[in-house]
């Protein structure tokens, strides 16, 4: 992509209403506008990170053997009375009657819509296990909107739902969550711990919180600090044979929010215990026949009796992600994009736009980058290299190709990489196979 052709205002000043560092970060690089408090428009910038976290919880999902399909945002309200939920969601809903007086909601979440999916289609416990996702808009009318995307209105998230015969089939598919959920977070550079969390008003008896931690995170928190050191990218677990054991060790090591978290009976030493302060951005459930027993959700088994279909419900903040990652990897001069979510894969930077051979050098070296797949973003623009500087350390993106008349005449350019600041002077073949890895 060229910058001069390209829609990234780019702020100077740094927006007042903006109380923490990923908002203000992502207002300055011109990724999202609001719209009104909690709504926000994904500029072209902030719409491409987007879609690489939703990808990559995508494929995670589909690796863990679920199956992506896609609810409406808007609910009737029938069925959230067959649930019970109706009443009790209180003003968090956004309730709106259509042109006949029915009424309709905007979905905060769907555990009454895939249970109605589930119940019309599926009736034996031969048709179970069943792991559905989607990836959609949801909307709840937060008391505080805040913090830009991180606790916005509307929001993107990834909810999946599991259906089983029994509760030990329905931990396993927890269980899958669990480490998919794991493997999700890793994948975009973040550590997020999986948290006991109580199961509020959605039920069950069996819930984890995944927090990353972060100083402006909303919830205190309490883990042991072998959470630092778990890898779980390496490893090739087997979704369907040796996954239980492997989140039951997980699980063994301590990790609570402030809810759950005792300190009388807490099994680690100070020495051992991190307390920080963490944003949640995954929440995983199994409640059991709440739903299906309400709605009539129900299975034969094989000796022919009908029970409720156990479920669960495994939610992803996709776009709180955005804010989150930010919060987890920025410095002084903008944001540090880990490699695996960045929204251009390199930026080519001309000193001297309008030089003849500056220009031709750029070209070669934008061309060269666009054929290895790695997707530059190319600062043509007539500028002082100073704000170009400025503008592609606040975007972040993990590596800077400079390129100026100087290094031109002696057949070099510098690469700069974003995180550690680091910086070589070496042939430009050189510098695409680092880049290009
Ligand atoms: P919170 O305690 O932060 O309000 P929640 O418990 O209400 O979250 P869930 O209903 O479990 O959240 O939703 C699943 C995920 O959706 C959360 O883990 C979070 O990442 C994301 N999420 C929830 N509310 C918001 C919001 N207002 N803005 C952005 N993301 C949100
Ligand atoms: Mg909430």
């Amino acid at each position: 992509m060229r910058l001069s052709r390209y829609f990234m205002p780019t702020l100077k000043e740094t927006p007042s209403e903006a109380q923490i560092v990923s908002h203000r970060l992502m207002l300055r690089a011109g990724m999202v506008r609001q719209a009104t408090a909690g709504i926000y428009s994904w500029l072209p910038l902030g719409f491409k990170v987007l879609k690489k976290i939703e990808q990559i919880v995508r494929e995670e999902q589909d690796r863990a053997g679920a199956h992506e399909l896609l609810m409406p945002t808007i609910q009737p309200a029938d069925l959230w009375r067959e649930s019970g939920r109706y009443d009790d969601y209180g003003k968090e809903m956004l309730r709106i009657t259509d042109r006949h007086d029915r009424d309709m909601l905007f979905g905060p979440t769907n555990e009454e819509l895939i249970t109605d999916i589930f119940r019309f289609y599926v009736k034996s416990y031969k048709d179970v296990p069943q792991l559905l996702y989607h990836i959609q808009w949801k909307f709840r009318d937060e008391v505080r909107p805040r913090f830009g995307v991180m606790r916005g209105r509307e929001f993107l998230m990834k909810d999946a739902y599991s259906f089983d015969i029994d509760y030990a089939a329905s931990k396993h598919s927890y269980n899958k969550m669990f480490l998919a959920y794991l493997r999700t977070f890793e994948r975009m550079g973040l550590k997020a711990i999986p948290m006991r969390a109580d199961t509020g008003p959605i039920g069950g008896d069996l819930s984890h919180e995944f927090i990353i931690l972060a100083e402006t995170g909303e919830s205190q928190v309490f883990c042991d600090k072998q959470w630092m050191e778990i890898d779980l990218a390496g490893d090739n677990v087997d979704y369907d044979s040796d996954l239980d054991p492997r989140v039951t060790e997980l699980t063994n090591i301590y990790a609570a929010t402030d809810e759950m978290h005792d300190p009388a009976a807490c099994p680690v030493g100070e020495a051992d215990l991190i307390t920080a302060r963490g944003i949640e951005v995954g929440h995983i459930f199994n409640f059991g026949t709440k739903y299906s027993a309400a709605m009539k959700a129900e299975v034969q088994t094989p000796d022919s009796s009908q029970v409720p279909v156990m479920m669960g419900s495994y939610g992803i903040g996709v776009s709180r992600l955005v804010g989150g990652i930010i919060e987890a990897s920025h410095d002084d001069a903008g944001i540090v994009w880990p490699d695996q979510v960045a929204p251009f894969g390199a930026a080519v930077i001309n000193l001297r736009q309008g030089d003849d051979k500056t220009d031709a050098a750029c070209e070669d070296a934008y061309a060269k980058l666009k054929a290895a797949g790695v997707d530059p973003l190319y600062d043509d623009r007539n500028e002082r290299a100073g704000g170009k500087f400025a503008d592609m350390d606040l975007i972040g993106l993990p590596w800077q190709l400079i390129i100026g008349p100087r290094g031109v005449a002696n057949g070099v350019v510098e690469l700069k990489r974003r995180a550690t600041g680091e910086r070589q002077e070496l042939s430009l073949d050189a510098a695409l196979q680092q880049i290009i890895g």
